[in-house]
């Protein structure tokens, strides 16, 4: 039994025979219970009325009357007082018979061989041909007293039928067999084929084209395998796209990193160049050195590390956050203006400090010299509101869907001499959607930004 396939077959044949013996048993019972006494009344029935309508007409031959009864679909076997016997009809397959038995005949009592005929297991014993198996009656001849055994020649009266049952039985069997031949490909086939899916996508081959029309367990079954394909070559897709980014991102400032410390090189540079040199090879490595701690953050967000939940006060927090960014908002000049009421929330103290902090960061940052940047912070019965707005240069509505993907930024050359990855923001949003929370992003190039942040209650 290697295939499902032959399983399937051998446990649906197992259960037609295993059924069909219980059914002939069942049947077999109910035969020898009601229909085998009920079958002894008729033919007893039957035995009386040929005694009956012989007696009321003896001016036949007895032989010749049994001989044109027998020939209407009976047998009959005929003793007299001295144990002379004579057959009519079809012989008797066994004329065995206790002479006690004929003697109760011969005496006037009903033999009913039929009932009594012994209980033989998967053969009802309504065709044995035996003489034990009729009903005998005392039949008056010219005063002497003859037993007469009847019984139907079973053969004449339902042999077209036995021949006909059987051929119902081979030919039910026969077809059921090969119904379950063919059904079972059907079983059978589309599992096969999601096996060969399955072995195409763990080689790495997520374009799978599998046809779905069935509404069944297999069909939804087939469905969603498809979705598990699709969705899996679209992860390897990202992945991919993410690795070429990663190596995007690390290669760039590794060039220029590379090139500057050849350019050092150079005996003839003047203190001046050398130093500047200097400074933009230690802003590249800080900037490499920020991503690399972003992809761990990423990472660290990707596995749902447990979070520290906490309820605090967020103003204290931003507060701190204003604070922290202190020289690069005096360096530009920034007015920094704070609306901030305490503000409960309730997540990861260390993981929100990042939140602000990148929007704190990215509007100095994109804020031009002398602009203002307002922190605001309230609570209602949503939750805690954080909102971060500037008047920097704003962001173009075409920007605005792609603002949170990792990597993207608005301005490549601009963020270039940034300390800048592409990756802050889409770091925040999944930390915000960790605390089941929402941020919004209202803008108008040239006008500024407005960062809105929603954290519900837990
Ligand atoms: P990064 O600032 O490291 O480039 P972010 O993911 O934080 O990466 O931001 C993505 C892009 O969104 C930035 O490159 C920038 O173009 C734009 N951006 C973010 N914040 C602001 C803002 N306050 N004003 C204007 N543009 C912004």
């Amino acid at each position: 039994m290697r295939t499902l396939y032959v399983r399937i077959i051998v446990i649906t044949m197992a259960i037609m025979i295993a059924s069909a013996i219980v059914a002939f048993a069942v049947t077999n019972i109910y035969y020898q219970i009601y229909l085998k006494p009920e079958n002894d009344q008729k033919i007893t029935h039957i035995a009386k009325n040929i005694e009956s309508i012989y007696e009321g007409n003896s001016n036949q031959s007895l032989p010749a009357f049994l001989t044109s009864i027998a020939d209407l679909g009976y047998k009959f076997y005929l003793v007299n007082q001295n144990g002379d016997a004579k057959t009519f009809g079809e012989s008797f397959s066994s004329t065995k018979m206790e002479q006690s038995e004929i003697q109760e005949v011969l005496n006037g009592d009903v033999y009913h061989g039929i009932r009594n005929y012994p209980w033989k297991p998967f053969v009802t014993g309504f065709f044995d041909n035996h003489l034990e198996n009729t009903i005998g009656v005392p039949i008056e001849v010219n005063g002497a007293t003859y037993a007469l055994f009847v019984r139907p020649d079973t053969m004449q009266q339902f042999g077209e039928m036995r021949i006909f049952l059987a051929v119902l039985l081979i030919l039910t069997l026969l077809f059921s067999f090969l119904m379950v031949l063919i059904s079972t490909q059907f079983v059978v086939k589309p599992i096969k084929k999601l096996t060969e899916a399955t072995k195409k996508i763990a080689a790495g081959n997520y374009h799978l084209k599998m046809d779905v029309h069935r509404h069944d367990e297999i069909g939804r079954l087939a469905s969603d395998f498809k979705k598990m394909s699709d969705s899996l070559e679209r992860t390897e897709e990202k992945r991919q796209e993410f690795v070429s980014s990663v190596s995007h991102e690390i290669q760039s400032p590794l060039t220029s990193i590379q090139g500057f410390s050849r350019a050092i090189k150079d005996e003839n540079l003047t203190e001046k160049e050398r130093s500047h040199y200097l400074t933009i090879i230690e802003k590249e490595s800080k900037r490499l050195s920020l991503l690399s701690k972003q992809l761990l953050t990423l990472t660290s967000l990707d596995h749902e590390k447990e979070m520290e939940m906490i309820r605090y006060d967020a103003a204290e927090q931003l507060k701190e956050v204003v604070l922290a960014t202190e020289w690069q908002w005096q360096e530009k000049d920034i007015t920094i203006e704070m609306d901030l009421v305490p503000t409960t929330v309730t997540g990861d103290p260390s993981l929100l400090f990042q939140v602000w902090m990148n929007l704190a960061e990215n509007a100095i940052r994109y804020t031009e010299t002398g602009g203002t940047i307002t922190i605001r912070s309230f609570d209602d019965k949503t939750g805690a509101w954080i909102v971060v707005e500037d008047t920097g240069i704003g962001i173009a509505i075409k920007d605005l869907p792609f603002l949170f993907d990792q990597f993207y930024k608005v301005d490549k050359a601009r963020t270039r001499t940034e300390n800048s990855t592409g990756l802050g923001l889409s770091i925040t949003k999944k930390v915000i959607e960790l605390h089941r929370g929402t941020i919004m992003v209202d803008s108008e190039p040239g006008k500024g930004s407005t960062f809105t942040v929603n954290i519900p209650y837990e």
